[in-house]
């Protein structure tokens, strides 16, 4: 049984109008639906970023691991490094640090992966957390994903979740989160607004919800001497800071001094690639690393990175993109299998609004998702919302997201600049 035609197809979904330190998310978000089929209708999903140089990356390599073993994932990981070579393509799809070659292969080997093992769990009958050492937890928890946003894109009506400047309107997001899913701790997109403003929506939260973890992710916007005086005023209030300032020099300047206030420092930014981790380790720049399978190069590199992360003390949390289903259910699998991983994932699901390729998504009850035990990812595609979600890709003529040049649309003179504050 080997493999016969990888399908890419790329998809858009409505997204609303949330803000980081880049500026603000466009109408419509991208992915690519990945199906690695090995004939008489067994076929594997993976979900990757949608932006056109990364799907330009996949195309080149999906004709070459025709013939392949579903099995042989690292055979498969060393056809798309030999493709690939030296080629740096820089991430055009969200806040996932600086780009080097491996990276960018492990990229675009990550979705195969994760269909390969889709398909050897279907081949053998066990959930992929199987094939992944077995689940360790029942359920996988997740968080809240707090984002200052605007009420509606021009030209649009509000969408459900409406206007989020002010510290009372990011609570009351918390509230429609966390009563709809039942989160049980809560993340919030900093990097928008001036950092005491940003301090006083997290003072708000810590009084609306006191028994709740909390965390805040400028997107490196801050300086050094910000990241550290924030620090300081957060103290009691944050369970980690997440990349707070740019690099691993200032994180370590930052680290210096949060190490003292009892506060971790957290990142997907400067460290998200394996060649990043040893001088991350001799600087202490970091004491949480957020892991995403969709560029640390799927399940099992994820889980090589938990182990690194365990020799050194470094704890574990998982980082999201905008998503749809498989990476959802993805996502979860490892999160079962890790027991590395000590925090609640981050997820951008609530902001879908329901719009999925897949048949039935998983369902985020009291926090978290339960562990999938049928075999494989344990979700089905829905082909007519590929087709109809391929129509809207097609039809909303985006090809890299780019929140900077979308946000001088709500603010004329918006430049990307970090750190700004
Ligand atoms: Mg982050």
């Amino acid at each position: 049984m080997n493999i016969v035609e990888v399908r890419l197809t790329p998809v858009a979904f409505a997204d609303p109008p949330l803000l980081n330190a880049a500026g603000v998310h466009e109408p419509w978000a991208l992915r690519t639906i990945v199906e690695v089929d090995c004939g008489d209708g067994l076929v594997g999903l993976g979900e990757t970023y949608g932006d056109l140089p990364h799907i330009e990356l996949l195309r080149r390599v999906a004709p070459l691991v025709v013939g392949v073993d579903p099995f042989a994932t690292s055979r498969i990981l060393e056809i798309v490094r030999a493709e690939l070579g030296a080629t740096d393509a820089p991430d055009r799809h969200g806040l996932t640090g600086v780009s080097t070659p491996e990276k960018t292969a492990l990229r675009v080997f990550s979705p195969i992966e994760v269909a390969c093992l889709d398909l050897q769990g279907q081949l053998t009958g066990r959930p992929v957390h199987d094939l992944l050492g077995g689940a360790v937890r029942d359920a996988v928890p997740f968080s809240a994903y707090l984002f200052y946003k605007y009420a509606a894109h021009p030209g649009a009506g509000s969408d459900p979740f409406g206007e989020a400047l002010t510290p009372d309107q990011i609570v009351a997001q918390a509230r429609t989160l966390i009563d709809r899913y039942g989160f049980g701790s809560i993340k919030l997109k900093g990097g928008a607004f001036p950092p005491d403003q940003e301090l006083d929506a997290m003072r708000a939260l810590r009084d609306a919800y006191p028994e709740l973890p909390l965390r805040i992710d400028p997107n490196a916007a801050w300086t050094v001497e910000t990241s550290q005086r924030v620090a300081r005023e957060m103290v009691g209030i944050l369970e980690y800071l997440e990349d707070p300032t740019p690099g691993l020099a200032g994180m370590a300047a930052v680290a210096d001094v949060a190490r003292e206030l009892g506060m971790p420092l957290a990142t997907n930014m400067c460290v998200v690639a394996f060649e990043h981790l040893p001088e991350a380790i001799a600087r202490d720049s970091v004491q949480v690393v957020l892991s995403d399978h969709h560029y640390w190069g799927g399940l099992r590199q994820s889980a090589r990175l938990a182990g690194i992360c365990q020799t050194w003390g470094i704890g574990l949390s998982m980082h999201s993109n905008s998503h749809l289903g498989i990476s959802l259910a993805a996502m979860t699998h490892l999160g079962a299998a890790l027991p590395e991983l000590t925090y609640a994932a981050d997820t951008h699901t609530p902001w879908q609004l329901g719009a999925d390729v897949v048949e039935s998504p998983l369902p985020i009850v009291d926090g978290a998702v339960r562990v999938p035990t049928t075999p494989g990812l344990g979700v089905t595609l829905d082909r007519d919302a590929l087709a109809r979600m391929h129509e809207d890709y097609v039809k909303c003529g985006l090809t890299e997201r780019n929140d900077a040049g979308y946000m001088r649309t709500f603010v004329p003179d918006f430049e990307d600049v970090r750190p700004r504050w």
